[in-house]
């Protein structure tokens, strides 16, 4: 248990996210519509950007908090410098008042430049994030996304050079992709050095090349169940490896969970929770399968509770098929996702 001085001393992080959809990107890659993908088409304007700023701190209440400024969506650095410095602008009044502590934003790999980098840093900009989608050169080349797994590789060591905290994303299931390729894309990852990342399924969006493709039969996205069993062998690894998952599954926009714009693929709005699901599944299967007495006591981690249980108690009705009696309980002295079972 964390007693109150604890929780207290402990720094909330928050993100207040900007979304500049597809700005200037010429490229055309093959799964994105970027627009429907962040469910926004709109342009912010600087006046905007105070606004959203400014909302979003009159909602945060912790006292000892991080606030960063993300500016997510297309290229950040791929649009004209000045107007990348001038967006960078706005934001900082609030570091100067310490409302807010820094700024991230995502680009290309092939967009990093040392000349780019060095005024990202006289502007605040801590976190890049690179869309770097694969590491490996067929699927990168299929996909039509114009660079390299060299490309990453350079602009990463760029970044890190520069004393940035670099974030690298994947996707799972891009046409060409393999169980085997996105892991070693997970791997390289690793290798890179990066301080996070992220995980996304490949999905059909509307009005994408992917879309077409998929209407030919050129092109079968994963089901749920395939995406989250790939996913439960890649997330471990990055949590092995201390880097930070900060998301698992396309964040739910309006358009993809009414059904608009998504054509089909592993859509899930708790799309982690099913891959934690699966990744507790195989613990309890193992630790389970020799027991031969009736009623189960399951001790866990608080934190873990939830998801050892299962999305919609999936583990827990698997379980009951086989023993009369389970129990799930929270245990502090349990770390991670560690278990006792009585
Ligand atoms: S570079 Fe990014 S924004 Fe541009 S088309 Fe590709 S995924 Fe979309």
């Amino acid at each position: 248990m964390y007693d109150l001085c604890e929780i207290m001393l402990r720094v909330k992080h928050y993100t207040i996210p900007i979304f500049i959809p597809e700005l200037a990107c010429p490229f055309q890659c093959v799964f994105c519509n970027q627009k429907k993908i962040s469910g926004q088409t709109h342009i912010p304007t600087g006046d905007e950007i105070t606004k959203t700023i400014d909302s979003h701190l009159r909602t945060f209440r912790r006292k000892n908090k991080n606030v960063e400024v993300g500016f997510f969506g297309g290229s950040f650095t791929g649009i004209p410098i000045d107007e990348q410095k001038q967006y960078l602008k706005y934001v900082q009044p609030y570091i100067r008042l310490e409302k807010v502590q820094s700024i991230r934003l995502s680009t290309r790999p092939d967009y990093i430049t040392e000349e780019i980098l060095l005024m990202l840093k006289k502007y605040n900009v801590t976190t890049i994030e690179l869309g770097a989608q694969s590491f490996d050169d067929e699927v990168l080349k299929t996909t039509r996304r114009g660079h390299s797994s060299h490309d990453i590789v350079v602009a990463s060591e760029l970044i890190l050079k520069h004393g940035f905290n670099l974030g690298l994303q994947m996707m799972v299931g891009l046409p060409g992709d393999t169980l085997e390729k996105s892991i070693n894309t997970a791997k390289r990852i690793i290798e890179s050095g990066a301080h996070n990342t992220r995980i996304y399924p490949s999905l059909v969006i509307k009005d994408t090349l992917m879309h077409n493709w998929y209407n030919d039969g050129k092109y079968k996205p994963l089901s749920l169940s395939e995406a989250a069993s790939w996913c439960k062998i890649i997330l471990p690894m990055f949590e092995q490896a201390g880097i930070d998952v900060l998301r698992v599954g396309l964040h739910p926009s309006e358009g993809l969970t009414s059904g608009d714009d998504l054509i089909d693929g592993p859509f899930h709005s708790s799309f982690k929770e099913l891959v934690l699901t699966e990744i507790w599944a195989d613990i309890l299967k193992q630790a389970t399968e020799n027991i031969k007495e009736e009623k189960l006591e399951i001790r866990v981690n608080p934190k873990e509770i939830n998801y050892a249980i299962g999305y919609k108690s999936k583990n827990k009705n698997e379980l009951l098929s086989k023993f009369r009696y389970v129990m799930f309980i929270t245990d502090e002295s349990i770390a991670g996702r560690g278990i006792k079972i009585h």
